[in-house]
């Protein structure tokens, strides 16, 4: 086929062409349950097998540190780029973060240790079946029971009854939030302020149990590269500062123990022109049968106007599928995107079309989402540079 002639009729996307996360091999979700069960906790399974048991982990979760930025700031991160070869056992492969790439889902995966199908936060912003309305996960706005929207136990609860002290030690904002209580609930929450009296105390928690689970978190990473950029000048000072708080921690492990280090998401830096963000506020043809746009830029859920879900993925298909990969919900579900199985409470709650974009390119939404509009960074799709996440070892 000639240039011209491929030209004159695009091809979509193939769905088989997505690369999918790793469930229940190498994905996020199965970071806790693979440390968990090293540790003897019921209900548990080891599912990454490369990870040897150890009594006392530590899991340090760096908000947007991607594995393939990682890899291209060595200058930046020498601490943790002197731990590439550890990662995941010594194979020095990454983990993928799971669909979408986006903090609150992949959250929810570590936490819970289920894919986003089962744990049922499945985007950014997704649609409540039971109000009809948009509910943004990250801040849990409009409120609804966290309880009845994730029903299943954390891992960290499961190790708290089976005897192992549980911790997690994060932001004082993040104490009392649904989305603390939906992904990381189970013995006891530390609030601290700087990320060195973070890091101290997860050094401490860790030694006060024979067997320990520690969580720790730190977000601005994420926010520099929202804002700035990948690679921008805050974005790897920021990176400086991530790896000197990993050895900080790493050189205060207490005897059989072990640090993780890993993140939620990559991220990917998309240029500020037409040909490169979509405005589904001002193109009628993207907009024509949606009720809702769910998601966020790179991996969005669009639910149609009863009657016109057919419609509206034909659309999708035609305007973007050179550079997004659009199913439908059931093409999405049934390729796997959101794990091997999507609870029955949980369908609804994925858009009647879904498109996860594979090129340098967004769906942005002008009006009704300035703020993210307006960010340089953005995640959410497979894509390796979003997907990939390093898991870092360090042992005592
Ligand atoms: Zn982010």
């Amino acid at each position: 086929m000639s240039q011209l002639s491929a030209w004159d009729h695009p091809e979509p996307l193939a769905l088989a062409t997505a690369p999918l996360p790793e469930y229940g091999t190498g994905s996020l979700a199965d970071l806790l349950p693979t440390l968990a069960a090293g540790m003897g906790v019921p209900g548990t399974t080891a599912a990454i097998t490369e990870l040897a048991p150890v009594d006392r982990a530590c899991v340090f979760l760096v908000d947007g540190l991607g594995w393939e930025q990682l890899r291209a700031h060595p200058d930046e991160a020498p601490f943790l780029t002197s731990l590439l070869a550890s990662s995941r056992g010594g194979t020095g492969r990454p983990l993928t973060a799971g669909y979408p790439a986006t903090t609150a889902t992949s959250l929810a995966s570590v936490g819970t240790g289920l894919p986003p199908g089962a744990h049922g936060l499945p985007g950014y912003t997704v649609r409540d079946p039971a109000t009809g309305a948009l509910m943004n996960q990250l801040r849990w706005q409009p409120y609804t029971d966290p309880r009845a929207w994730q029903p299943y136990p954390t891992v960290f609860q499961l190790a708290h009854e089976a005897g192992v002290h549980a911790a997690q030690v994060s932001s004082p904002t993040f104490q009392h939030t649904p989305l603390t209580k939906v992904a990381l609930s189970g013995g006891t929450f530390h609030g601290r302020l700087s990320g060195e009296e973070r890091m101290d105390l997860a050094a401490g928690q860790l030694a006060a149990g024979d067997r320990s689970l520690v969580y720790t978190y730190y977000a601005e990473l994420d926010g520099a590269g929202h804002r700035y950029g990948v690679a921008s000048d805050t974005w790897r000072g920021q990176l400086m500062y991530v790896d000197r708080l990993a050895q900080r921690l790493a050189e205060q492990l207490p005897p059989r123990s072990a640090l993780y280090v890993t993140a939620d998401h990559g991220m990917i830096d998309v240029p500020f022109d037409e040909e490169h963000r979509f405005d589904f506020d001002t193109d009628w043809e993207l907009s024509a049968g949606v009720a809702l746009l769910g998601g966020e830029g790179r991996a969005r859920h669009v639910y149609a106007v009863p009657g016109a879900e057919n419609d509206v993925l034909t659309c999708w298909r035609e305007v973007l599928g050179e550079q997004f990969w659009v199913a439908s919900r059931d093409e999405a579900i049934e390729a796997g995107w959101f794990g091997p199985h999507v609870d029955e409470r949980v369908y609804a709650r994925l858009g009647d079309v879904v498109a996860a974009a594979y090129d340098d390119v967004l769906i942005i939404a002008s009006e009704r989402e300035p703020k993210e509009s307006a960010l340089v960074g953005n995640h959410g799709s497979m894509t390796p540079v979003e997907q990939l996440v390093p898991l870092l070892e360090v042992r005592s």
